[in-house]
């Protein structure tokens, strides 16, 4: 589960990164409602976790927004006031639920745990491309239907991959997405799990572009 985290209160983003991140989400951090739209406009997450008051955009003016291009992308309101006037906003213009400031984090990952059971009914979780099937909500990797083992940070690498085909990931870019994993990553992390992948999967699956990064082909081999 990818989390897009808006929040400007720099300390309190940075435990919510860390404690969000234990419980095996992949977060991406924010401070501004236009870097908001513009990370949703870059790679869509699962959830968006909106703090209201923000210096920029408020996070009601942000949620209007996203919701004209967006409108199943799952949006948990955050906000510093209990105020019923910003939960009847935030509702009225498509939040999908909404938490008062302070919360507890075992509140928090209750309402995401509830948010989750939603998408998982409502979105297919198998992406194939060519040969090669995951299955992201039991972490199963096949290729030609036999099961592939893979460690977890090579099955985050193909995901990327997979969930992007057609399109070039760049190592810099699969590299953030390894630490925003929680993942200690080291300079050539992304070029290791690559050469392992294709042991595992063929050589032909996951193609180098060279100076820029790795992509799999929409139609695969
Ligand atoms: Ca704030």
């Amino acid at each position: 589960m990818q989390i897009l985290l808006v929040e400007d209160d720099l300390p309190l983003a940075q435990s919510l990164r860390t404690a969000l991140q234990k419980a095996g989400y992949a977060v991406n951090h924010v401070d501004k409602g236009h870097s908001a739209l513009n990370a949703i406009k870059i790679e869509l997450p699962d959830i968006v976790i909106l703090d209201i008051g923000l210096p920029d955009l408020d996070g009601i003016t942000v949620l209007k927004s996203l919701r004209k291009t967006h409108k199943t992308l799952s949006v948990l309101l955050l906000t510093a006031r209990d105020s019923v006037e910003d939960k009847v906003a935030g509702l009225d213009n498509g939040a999908d639920d909404y938490l008062a400031k302070p919360f507890e984090m075992s509140e928090l990952l209750a309402r995401l745990r509830v948010l989750e059971r939603r998408l998982s009914t409502s979105k297919t979780t198998e992406i194939c491309v060519g040969r090669v099937c995951i299955d992201t909500a039991g972490y199963r990797v096949t290729l030609d239907g036999n099961e592939i083992e893979l460690a977890k940070k090579e099955y985050m690498v193909l995901k990327t991959l997979m969930e992007n085909a057609g399109r070039i990931q760049t190592r810099e870019g699969l590299e953030s997405r390894l630490y925003s994993w929680g993942e200690e990553v080291s300079s050539n992390a992304v070029e290791v799990h690559v050469h392992h992948l294709r042991k595992k999967l063929g050589n032909d699956f996951i193609r180098t572009v060279r100076g820029v990064g790795y992509k799999v082909d929409a139609g695969g081999v």
